[in-house]
Order: C-alpha cells, then structure tokens, then sequence
C-alpha cells in the first residue's frame, strides 16, 4: 500500500494514496458528516454532507476526492458549515422524526449528524414546513419494511442492490417532493424481482428499511450457515438465549459479509414451538391415515407418542437392536449433519451393527457426480485435509483461497444449476468474476437469472446436455485446441475417448441438443481459448438415468483443456462432508473402499473390530430390501425418506413393514409416524463441530444455543446407544475427540493413481421422451425460498415460496386450452400434482416446470436408475397439462 501525508483538521496523517479524502479521515477516526457514503459501495456524491474545504478555498465532496501528497483539508470550517446546515436542516424536515419510537433509536445516522452538527429540532419545526403526508409503507415482505417516511433518499439501497446483489430490483421513482425509492412499475417488494437478501436493510443509515428480525445482540457466535453448501460465515446474535439477530461474517473468506435470504431470515426454525424435545416411543402400531396431514403441520404426538427418558430410549434401542444381524440393519444419515456427527453415525453402523447399509440423501442429488469423480480423477482432488486439533482446514487445491479460484477464473461454464436460486451467493461470486473480465458459458434449456451475464447461453433440449458437452470437446480437438501435454502428462486413454468423439460431429450434436452447430462452437471455442476456467453443475445434469455419463462428460471436457476446476455443486450444506467422512455404503471415510482388503484391515485395526467385507446397499436399495423384508432396522437420522423419496407407495410399503425404526431428528415429521422411537437432536445453532463447503473445505460450527428440552447432539445419541450396547470407541467427550480421530483415520491414506482417465461415451436419450399421450417434458426447479424441511418452519419463507407454481410457455399453454393464473393439474406416468398455470417465455415450448417446493414432487418423476451411481431419474419425465 502506497503512503502519502496529507493534513487535515491540522492533523498530520499518514495516508492511503488510493483512497479518499473521507477514507482516509475515517481511518483516521476524524469524523465528516456523511449520509450517501458506504464503505462497501462506489461513491456517489450525492448527499454532499462530506463537504471539505480544501486550502484555495474551493468545497469539494471528500468522498469522492482521492487524496494527494501534500493537501490540506478542513472538515468544519465556516464556509462548509454554511453550505451542509441548510443541507442537514432540509433533510431533517423532510424526514418523519419519531426518534423516541424508531428502531434505529441510537444506531441512526441522521441523529449522529444532528448531534454533531447541534442542529436544533425546535429551529427545524418553526423554520420549516413539515411532510403534509404519510406515505403508507410497504411491508409486503415478511422479513422487512420500507417506510418511505423516513427514508433521506441516499440512494444506498439502490446501490447496494446494483452493485452488490446486481439485482437492481428499486430504484428512485418520482420527482421533488414525491421522490421514492420503489420496484419498477411501484409494484410492492413481493411483487417485483427482490431477493429478500436483506443486504439494503443492513446498510440503510436511518430506520427506513427495518427489520423484526435484526435486533441488537448482547453476544455473538460466529459459525456456519445450515443451509446451502456454499458454506457461509455467520454471527448469530443471541440475548437470553434467544436468536435476534444474524450478520454475515465479514472475516469469513466464503462469503466476506455478505447472506442471502435463508441465510439472514431463514433461521427461526431453531426456536420453533414444534421442535422436538423429548425422547418419544410409539403408543401403539394403530395409524391413523390422516395423520400425516397433521404431522406435516403439527404434532399430534400424544396420540401416537408417548413421552420418554433418555434411560428408557437407550435401553429399548438397545434391547431391540441386539436382535438384527449386519444385514437386516441400515443407517440414513443426514446432510444436514456435522461431520463429527456423521463419522460417529458410519463407525456405529459398521462397527456396532456390522453394517455398510449406510447412505444419505446424496444418492437422490450427486451420487453421479461422486461415481464419476472417484472413476475419474480420484476423490483426492475434492476431499479436504482434516487437519488435527483446528479444525481450521484447507481446501482440496490446497489453496485454502474459498471461491477465489471462481472469482479469478477467465471462463466459466454451468451446467444444470440455476446458480442464483440454489447457491446465491456463489451465483454473486460468478457475476463478479464476469465483471472482472471472465467469459461465461451457461447450459440450461431455461432462462435463468445467470443467463443474462452469459457471453454464450445454450438451451438444449433437455437431457441432452451430454451431448452438446461431446459435441464441445469434438470441435476442440478437431480444432487442435486440446492441451496435449497435459493430456500426455497426466491422463489416460485420450484416444479411446477421441474415438468415441466422432459420434458427435456438429451437425449430430446440434440435431440432439437442438442447439444451433455455430453457438456450440462459439461456446467451446471460448471456453478452451480462456485459462484459467472452472465447471460448475448440480442436478440439472445429475439427476437423470444417465447422470454418471452427463457427469463424466464434463470431466473430460476438463480433461481435454488441461483441468479446469471442478465444482459439483452439492445441495445442502454438509452434503460433501458426509461422504467425506464415510456415510457411504461402499466407501470408509476418506474414500477407502471397503472392498479394498487393505482398506479393511486398515479400519479394523483402528477401530479394533472385525468388519463387514460387503459394501452395502444404496438408498433406494435399502427401500427395496426394506419392501422385501431383507432389512428390518431402520435408522433415519434428519431426514423424511416418505416426502423425498419416489414412489410413495413403494416407501410407504417398506416402512410399514420395517420391524423396527428409530427416527432422529429436529423435528417431526411424515417419516415419523411410521418410526417406533423419535430422538430429539440439537440444531446446528446448538451443537460444536465442522461443516465441509462444496469446495472442500471444513469449516467450525460453534454452539450459539442451549438445545431445547432434553435434545442431544447426534454424536452423543448415538455414542450413548453404541455405549449401552457395551462396545467401545464410543468414549468420546466432545466433537474435538471425533474430529482427532477422524484426522487419525484419514491419515497417510495410500494416494490414488496421479493419473486422470478419460471416458469414452455414447449418447442415450432420457429413460423417458414425450409421447401422445404425455406430450410435455417435465422438469423441476429449485425455489430460492425453500431448501428442504426447515425452511418450510420458517413462516417468512413460506410466505415467499413459489408454490404451486406450474411454469409453462403461453404458448404450450393456449394449446392446451388453459390459461395464464388458473389452476392445472400435472399428469405423468407416475402421478400427479395440482398447481397454478404460470405463462413465461423463460420456458421454451415443449417443457413444464414446477418449483421443488416440496420433496413431493418427486413422486411424479421416473424411478429410473443410474446404473452406475443408483440415482433415480428425477430431473425428467413426460408429461401433460389439464385445466382443472
Ligand atoms: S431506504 Fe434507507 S438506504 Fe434507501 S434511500 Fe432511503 S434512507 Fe437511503
Ligand atoms: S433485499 Fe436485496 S434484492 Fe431486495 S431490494 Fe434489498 S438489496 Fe435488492
Ligand atoms: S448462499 Fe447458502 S450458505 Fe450462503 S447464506 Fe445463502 S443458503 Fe446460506
């Protein structure tokens, strides 16, 4: 940093030459009114209260005036007094001065200004005519209001939503004395295209945006958002053990302060009246069918539960469990879960029930995208060192540089994920990475909001996306822009795969995909020619009967330009983490193979017990061996496998003939009415432990909150029933042991082969393609609003959520006689669900696509698997429209 001197108020400091005036006195804690200005924005000089006389005599706005060797500069010489008081007292009348009442009470900057400027209230109210009117204000978003009253039209929030959010969802509307800042059209927040991020409230210098949810803390825990993978710092601000206010970690390298709307509003569902808080052993075997209404929406556990103590749980589990062999039993365990947490839950199933029937909600989003990898380039690259003893960890480059690698990149390609929607504030990093200069590609056949930052957007049709990704690599080797030496260096079987290449020529490819030959080369083009580049994708290209393959296309396309990072974008947040740890039924922790003999050993010896040389069954086939009566012991940690899971019948089936379920949650819910025991767990905001970011690395999750009633961690559930059953490895204190041992076992694990293979693939359309009588592709979307079971307790959220909404073409939608806002009804061949026609031209014609509110609907999708990863087909399936 460069240093000048300059001196202000006779004051003689030293300075940042790339800074301002106002900078530069700020930092050195000398004081000039200010009401426009905001750190984290590019100045405007609107408000011109940071007027400063420079030593000619001339005023100049000392937020916009980089600072010189040599200034000098007076912040409240007489000559500035006489232009910024009138300015002040102007302000001050215009602005509705409920200060006794006003949340901003003491935090407002107009009140620090008035101070320090003893600007007279009483002189304001003889001297000025005050507002005539109240504006009425708009409280149309749950989280915030906007009263226009009090607003000093700084312009900050306008701002902060352009440059910060790049949403510009407001912005001034009106003139003189009916200036406002509205959404286009002066439609309410709800109605226009805010993201409720909350970003504009935090910055707003007066009580004009205010929310319930942002009050002041009497401490603060720093720890890690419970929603998304992108990993997120947050304080958690906390007075009589209640939750009253969260703020982005500014120190936090992931996301430098910033939250989207789950992460700032979404976490009153840690002080839910539905939160489960005793231990609860069914009544009796009688089920009441409407009982799942209810359970969704309440908790009618005293009519099927009764409650219990912890002594009395822990001896029946363990009474029961001691009745199953390794096969009858399997584990569901949580992504939503520490990592200390699901380590204990695998070394239970394996050592404890001698059981790999151990798999997570993983296998229904990226198990291709962990099939491919492992195939591939090895788990190696992705999973993070646990370092001993700090848990403070480094990512899987070994850069430690969260995200800064997305930032810098010089092309970046997405496939399958609406950024924006499913991990928002990654979707920020790569709208500034597009703004430092990277060239941005994006596969999707819907309209997102990334698409409009795009220098190359493709719409193939969907489930083709493996296609236009070979067609891609195609026209870059025949264009000789592959990187041959690293191809030479470190991979294997390139020309296998190039062979496979020339069944994508572009005019094939462009026949599959529907996607023009010339944009498919303008996009590979750009994405070879730009170094250093990244892939990110998520389950728009995962979640089909070819997902490994949609999958190991793009590994290739990586390969081919000499290793452009890699980002699965995994779903929740500690969805990497749980199979880093080993909540696989074919992996230990560290990704060491349990049919590898070695590996085995190597975790007997560390656990002390002979082990299960079988890999277990995945997900869906435990659901199947549950059907069949092969497994007997269910245990469901943090998850509703009757909501996610497809079909219905199939799951309903399989739990009704379980002999045993232990259900483990934080609250009730359509899975537990079928569970024999309910374990009350601490949330996230309760617990110590580490999450794992989808870039791999782990990150420490600090208690805030006691738990609510009698709920426990996970880990020490399950180390209490482990212990009861008399086995030992169980003795741990506190998830810094765990994560010892966890650092101990993934230790000097033999390194994969340094080599990468290339895969040669053939293309296969969709397991299911429109018909006559399912004329529509059916796809589904991620909601910004809703991320699985939690958001849906969290009222704020519920409110904003698109439900029911059935996007469609207008004019798919007037060839099938229904029309714009009427209710339609969803058909497949696998079931149906009602909804409210939307019209968009976002939807190309031929697709409808319904908002995944809920898990629900999954149950109209094809239960096709993935051969290879088990996953079923749940991106895609043929479908109609019908008015209701
Ligand atoms: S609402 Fe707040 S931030 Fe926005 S212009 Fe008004 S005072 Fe400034
Ligand atoms: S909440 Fe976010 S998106 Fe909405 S207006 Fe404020 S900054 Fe813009
Ligand atoms: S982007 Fe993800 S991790 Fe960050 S605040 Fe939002 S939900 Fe939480």
């Amino acid at each position: 940093m460069e240093t000048i001197y300059i001196t202000i108020d006779d004051q003689h400091i030293t300075a940042r030459k790339d800074a301002t005036i106002l900078e530069n006195a700020l930092a050195n804690k000398i004081y000039i009114p200010h009401l426009c200005y905001h750190p984290d924005l590019k100045p405007a000089g609107s408000c011109r209260l940071c007027l400063v006389e420079m030593d000619d005599g001339k005023l100049v706005t000392s937020c916009r005036m980089p600072a010189k060797e040599g200034m000098v500069v007076r912040t409240n010489s007489p000559a500035v007094d006489k232009v910024r008081r009138p300015l002040v007292e102007m302000i001050l009348a215009n602005h509705h001065m409920e200060c006794k009442t006003c949340d901003k009470k003491g935090q407002c900057v107009l009140q620090k200004i008035r101070a320090y400027m003893k600007i007279d209230k009483k002189r304001i109210r003889e001297h000025f005519r005050f507002p005539q009117e109240t504006v009425p204000p708009d409280d149309s978003n749950p989280f915030f209001t906007r009263d226009h009253n009090k607003c000093v039209l700084c312009g900050i929030c306008v701002r902060t939503c352009q440059e910060i959010q790049k949403v510009s969802a407001i912005d001034f509307a009106g003139r003189g004395n009916n200036t406002k800042i509205t959404p286009f059209g002066d439609k309410p927040l709800a109605a226009s295209q805010c993201v409720s991020c909350g970003e504009c409230v935090i910055r707003c210098p007066v009580g004009a945006l205010i929310s319930p949810y942002l009050r002041r803390p009497a401490q603060e825990v720093r720890t890690i958002c419970p929603y998304c993978s992108v990993g997120c710092g947050l304080l958690l601000g906390i007075r009589d053990n209640a939750l009253v206010n969260v703020r982005g970690d500014s120190e936090s390298p992931v996301n430098k302060g910033l939250l989207c709307v789950k992460g700032r509003f979404g976490l009153s569902f840690i002080t839910s009246p539905e939160r489960l808080t005793s231990p609860l052993m069914r009544k009796s075997k009688i089920q009441n069918p409407k009982s799942k209404i209810r359970y969704a929406s309440g908790i009618p556990k005293s009519e099927i539960f009764k409650e219990v103590s912890w002594d009395k749980a822990y001896e029946f589990i363990a009474r029961k469990l001691k009745n199953y062999t390794p096969g009858e039993f399997a584990l569901i365990a949580s992504t939503k879960c520490t990592n200390e947490d699901n380590y204990i839950a695998q070394k239970f199933a394996r050592v404890v029930m001698g059981s790999n029937n151990i798999d997570t909600s993983v296998r229904l989003s990226h198990s291709p995208s962990l099939t491919a990898i492992v195939k591939t380039v090895g788990m190696n690259l992705f999973s993070p060192t646990f370092d001993k003893g700090e848990r403070l960890l480094s990512s899987r480059h070994g850069t430690g540089e969260f995200w800064t690698e997305i930032e810098q990149a010089a092309s970046i390609l997405i496939v399958g994920a609406n950024i924006t929607r499913s991990h928002p504030i990654l979707g920020l990093r790569v709208k500034k990475a597009v703004e430092n200069g990277a060239r941005l590609i994006v596969i999707s056949p819907r309209e997102t909001d990334i698409c409009r930052f795009a220098d190359a957007w493709m719409k193939p049709y969907p489930g083709t996306d493996l296609a236009l990704l070979m067609g891609m690599s195609n026209i870059i080797v025949e264009n000789g822009l592959f990187d041959s030496s690293f191809i030479e260096k470190y991979c294997d079987n390139f020309e296998n795969f190039k062979e496979s290449l020339e069944d994508f020529p572009s005019g094939r490819a462009e026949r599959i995909t529907g996607v023009p030959r010339d944009r498919i080369g303008e996009a590979a083009m750009i994405f070879a020619m730009n170094k250093p580049g990244v892939i990110l994708w998520s389950t728009g290209i995962t979640q089909y009967a070819q997902g490994t393959n949609n999958v190991l296309s793009i590994i290739n396309l990586s390969l081919l330009t000499g290793m452009k990072g890699l980002y699965p974008l995994w779903g929740q947040n500690n969805a990497l983490g749980a199979c880093d740890t080993g909540c696989l039924p074919d992996f230990y922790p560290g990704y060491q193979a349990v049919a590898l003999p070695e590996a085995r050993k190597r975790f007997e010896s560390l656990w002390g017990r002979k082990l299960n040389e079988k890999p277990g069954l995945t997900l869906p086939e435990i659901i199947d061996a549950t059907q069949k009566g092969t497994i007997k012991v269910l245990y469901i940690i943090g998850s509703d496998i009757m909501s996610k899971l497809a079909p219905e019948k199939k799951v309903k089936a399989a739990v009704e003939k379980a002999e045993f379920i232990i259900h483990q949650d934080i609250f009730l819910n359509e899975t537990s009415q079928f569970a024999h025991v309910v374990l009350p767990s601490a949330s996230f905001a309760e617990k110590d432990g580490t999450f794992t970011n989808a870039e791999s690395v782990v990150q420490s999750v600090n208690q805030a909150l006691e738990p609510p009633g009698h709920a426990l961690p996970d880990w020490e559930i399950l180390c209490k029933i482990a212990k009861r059953l008399k086995f030992k490895g169980f003795d741990f204190n506190c998830p810094e042991e765990i994560m010892s041992e966890i650092s101990s076992v993934t230790a000097d694990i033999p390194a994969q082969s340094k080599r990468f293979l290339f895969t040669p693939l053939g293309y296969k359309p969709p397991a299911e393609v429109p018909d006559i009588d399912y004329p529509l592709v059916l796809t589904t979307e991620r909601d910004l609003y809703s991320e699985g079971f939690i958001s849906g307790k969290v009222e704020g959220l519920k409110a904003l959520q698109a439900r029911d909404n059935v996007y469609i073409n207008p004019k798919d939608g007037l060839d099938f006689g229904i029309s714009d806002g009427e209710g339609v009804r969803v058909i497949s061949r696998w079931g149906k669900i009602d909804g409210m026609a939307h019209f968009t031209r976002s939807i190309p014609t031929g697709l409808v696509s319904i908002d995944l509110v809920e898990e629900k609907i999954n149950q109209l999708m094809n239960p096709s698997l993935d051969e290879k990863a088990k996953i079923p087909e749940l991106k895609i399936c043929a479908a109609r429209v019908e008015p209701l």
